[in-house]
């Protein structure tokens, strides 16, 4: 493992350019922006009423049917992999893919476009170390078409690729270490290729009007059709990697690990981002619930009610032990017999109400909100909860550190948080919970 930190990387200036379209045919513009650390990589769609951001992270993978699709509420991006992959081999951790439409330009159908791009906007360090997520154990996903994906520990990020066409024709075998330069050199110019059987019924639609000779290499039998020859021998396990990188960038987090991947597709590509993001949620949250610390960095309990109105029963948080970047906040909670609900919830079997945690949460998510806000002048009001579990119960005795983080802020008026309950290392509950803002 590199003993000096990696710092997180951005673009060091605006650059575009304008293509067609794969699916619509339509001439889009595409501009990667930089943006601060731990940002992360958004879509923004200028074409759209305020210009809604799209997080490309694997919580919002909408379709995986021959490109990857994300999406939050309505608004939708496609086709996003092979973007997505160039900015995360050429080291880009912090930026905004804008377009003026919902895909970005096909370009040759390979991540050249995008390759070059970059290097024209260029690649410079922020302030803040990079994020990793480490292979520990090793993990796998394998799906019904027979694609499996293994990911081992490793001190590098490794592919080791094959890739098998039907009747296991155009069988390759390719292992790299994914760094810029070997991204630029050997996988950015490899095309997508697709079978002719696959794309007839799709072009006889009109489906793909942006489709051609040009963007892609289409296989018909034993014959290989693309407007240029193939750029290597092997030139589609290539692009499987390429694919992989890109799907495994909506992880958010740099991964060190070798992913040994068989007849891999965006679906089981997607599978693996969401095992590793899963686990890293996991650790996350393990990390974090350790002895109460004390100092600064957090709230005590005065400070916390002066932000929350709440008093006696009905104050859920004891103190804030830390904030993590503006967006993320731990509080903590100690739960003894004599909270007043053990009495009637039940008698002589005390177990902390499920709702009473879902208020923890709310009250934690506030103070966030609060601190974002920069002012007490207005209240938060609770709006909605989804995604509501209550995994464990909660006893008398245990200290429940309560976990928050906003996931979308849409104005002034209107927040996301998600949050989690932890007892003794384990999950216990969990919500997304929808706040609103009025004046007190
Ligand atoms: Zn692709």
């Amino acid at each position: 493992m590199p003993s000096t930190p990696e710092f997180q990387q951005t673009l060091g200036k605006i650059a575009g350019f304008t293509g067609t379209a794969l699916h619509t045919g339509e001439n889009v513009t595409l501009r990667l922006h930089p943006a601060p650390v731990d940002h992360g990589i958004k879509f923004r769609r200028k074409d759209l009423q305020d210009e809604p951001t799209i997080d490309a992270k694997i919580e919002n993978l909408k379709t995986v049917e021959r490109a990857t699709t994300i999406g939050e509420g309505s608004v939708r991006v496609h086709t996003v992999e092979h973007v997505l992959a160039a900015l995360s081999a050429m080291g880009v951790d912090n930026a905004i893919v804008e377009m003026d439409a919902n895909e970005p330009p096909i370009g040759d159908g390979s991540a050249q476009a995008y390759a070059d791009l970059i290097r024209k906007a260029g690649v410079v360090a922020q302030e803040e170390p990079r994020k990793f997520f480490d292979a520990r154990d090793t993990m796998h996903v394998e799906s019904k078409t027979g694609a499996l994906l293994v990911l081992l520990p490793d001190d590098k990020f490794r592919i080791s690729c094959t890739q098998a066409g039907p009747n296991n024709k155009f069988t390759q075998f390719l292992s790299i270490e994914v760094t810029p330069a070997a991204f630029e050199r050997e996988i950015a110019p490899a095309r997508t290729f697709v079978y002719y059987e696959d794309v007839k019924p799709l072009m006889d639609k009109n489906l793909i009007k942006g489709g051609s000779l040009e963007n892609a290499i289409v296989v018909r039998g034993e014959a290989v059709l693309s407007k240029e020859p193939l750029r290597f021998p092997d030139e589609f396990v290539r692009h499987k990697i390429l694919d992989i990188i890109g799907d495994l960038a909506l992880v958010g987090r740099r991964i060190r690990g070798h992913v040994i991947a068989v007849k891999p597709g965006h679906a089981s590509n997607a599978d693996l981002s969401r095992l590793i993001a899963r686990e890293q949620t996991r650790r996350s949250a393990l990390a974090v619930s350790r002895p109460i610390p004390s100092g600064d960095g957090g709230l005590d309990t005065d400070q916390v009610m002066q932000i929350l109105p709440h008093r006696f029963p009905f104050l859920m948080v004891d103190r804030i032990i830390s904030f993590d970047t503006d967006t993320k906040c731990v509080g903590v909670k100690t739960v003894t017999i004599n909270e007043p609900f053990f009495q009637g919830h039940f008698p002589g079997h005390p177990v902390m109400p499920g709702v009473m945690q879902v208020e923890a949460m709310a009250q934690v998510a506030s103070i966030l909100l609060f601190k974002l806000a920069k002012t007490t002048s207005r209240i938060g009001y609770f709006m909605s909860a989804d995604e509501v579990k209550f995994r464990k119960p909660v006893l008398p005795g245990d200290t429940i550190f309560i976990h928050a983080e906003l996931i979308k802020s849409r104005g002034e008026r209107l927040a996301k948080a998600k949050c989690h309950c932890v007892v003794n290392d384990a999950i216990v509950s969990e919500a997304e919970l929808m706040f609103t803002f009025l004046d007190k």
